[in-house]
């Protein structure tokens, strides 16, 4: 029987949409096999680095629904503003957003096709799925999120450390959608292990709340109550919730022809939550490792690329969820911490650096924003 494609990407986010888009650019075929149909939801904030979207030749200009100019922070009734640098922050709609990612990368997509098995034999790998398609070939790439679907069949699914994040979109009328024009806020001290935060789109706002650890309960009576300080309604809104899969180093991510990107292969920021980037850095090697025969070498390029810088974010997380109050007085509102955070997301200096700075950031205590009335 003969190959459908070179490769079969399952999923259709961003990890599959950079996955497909450099594999075609490599001169490798690509089928996409996404179970929903496009453009489909999906529970996510939306907020996407400069770095992110630089990984691509092409403007994402058209499905950027704002530009973010400044960060509030809030913990408890204090609340501090701090610039953002030009083009270092993106909002988007994520259905939006990938459909256009993956439109741009010239593969073809089988839209509403569930892949449900997976089988790899000598030369080849085959793809079933739920309306009774039966894919084949050379190369599959697993980018079906945290659950992932071809993890469990091909016998890649360990036990993974999962956060969750729960999303809800709201229209608080044209004021309060004004006064988060260009500006986000994350708020602190409500969780023990997360945030709050509003991601504002073009017509309505990205309220949510996660932590990085197991568990809803809480998590929409948190969100209720501090948008009520925040005076935005949220009651009646339905809201979602979803797993965070948090970087870990020992998960299988290459066996045999199959090859993990994004969630699937675990590699959400146990810090921040953010995991668009880490999806289209993950899809970029992927396409790399394939088009050079290195399959075996992708596991170590994902740890040297993404998952090194990763481990020192999970320390700075527990140093940071522990201490919350002090974190918010001596590090957040400190505009040089800030702007460090900035270039860890736009990959222009490591969490491992912020860490060694912290003795230098508590010298320059002096550099912390005001607090707003
Ligand atoms: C509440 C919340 C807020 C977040 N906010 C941010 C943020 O602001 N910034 C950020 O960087 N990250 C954020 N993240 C994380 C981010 O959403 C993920 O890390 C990112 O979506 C991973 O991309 P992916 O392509 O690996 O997987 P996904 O985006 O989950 O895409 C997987 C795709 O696979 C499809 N699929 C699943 N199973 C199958 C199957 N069996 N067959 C075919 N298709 C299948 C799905 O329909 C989906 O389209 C957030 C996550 C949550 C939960």
């Amino acid at each position: 029987m003969g190959f459908d494609a070179d490769v079969i990407v399952v999923g259709g986010g961003p990890g599959g949409g950079s996955a497909a888009y450099f594999l075609e650019q490599k001169g490798l075929r690509a089928v996409i096999v996404e179970r929903d149909r496009l453009p489909r939801y999906k529970t996510c904030a939306g907020g996407v680095p400069g770095s992110a979207l630089q990984l691509f030749p092409f403007s994402f200009s058209r499905v950027i629904e704002q530009r973010m100019e400044q960060g509030t922070f809030v913990y408890g009734g204090r609340r501090v503003t701090q610039p953002v640098p030009q083009d270092s922050l993106f909002m988007v709609q994520r259905g939006v957003f990938d459909a256009f990612l993956l439109r741009q990368s010239g593969a073809e997509v089988l839209e509403g096709e569930k892949a449900e098995t997976v089988e790899e034999g000598r030369d080849g790998v085959t793809v079933s799925t739920r309306s009774g398609k039966r894919l084949r070939a050379r190369y599959l790439i697993g980018a079906d999120g945290p659950q992932s679907r071809v993890a469990r069949c091909a016998g890649m699914a360990q036990t993974r450390d999962m956060g969750v994040g729960l999303e809800m979109e709201v229209d608080p009328g044209p004021e309060i959608l004004d006064s988060y024009r260009g500006r986000f806020l994350v708020g602190l001290g409500a969780l023990d292990n997360g945030y709050y935060w509003i991601f504002p789109k073009a017509d309505h706002l990205s309220l949510g709340i996660g932590r990085i650890v197991k568990g809803k309960s809480q998590l929409l009576s948190r969100l209720q109550q501090a948008m009520a300080g925040l005076g935005i309604e949220v009651q009646g809104h339905s809201s979602r919730a979803h797993p965070l899969p948090l970087y870990a180093p020992q998960i299988l991510r290459q066996k045999g022809r199959i090859l993990l990107v994004g969630d699937a292969a675990g590699l959400v920021d146990p810090l921040t939550g953010e995991g668009i980037r880490h999806a289209m850095v993950s899809g970029k090697l992927a396409a790399e490792a394939l088009a050079q025969g290195e399959l075996a070498s992708y596991p170590q390029w994902v740890r040297h690329h993404i998952g090194k810088d990763l481990l020192w974010a999970s320390r700075l997380a527990r140093l940071f969820y522990s201490r919350q109050r002090e974190c918010f007085e001596w590090l957040v509102r400190n505009r040089y911490v800030f702007q460090d955070m900035l270039r860890i997301v736009n990959c222009s200096m490591g969490y491992r650096t912020g860490l060694f700075k912290i003795p230098l950031y508590l010298l320059y205590c002096g550099l912390r924003a005001p607090l707003e009335e």
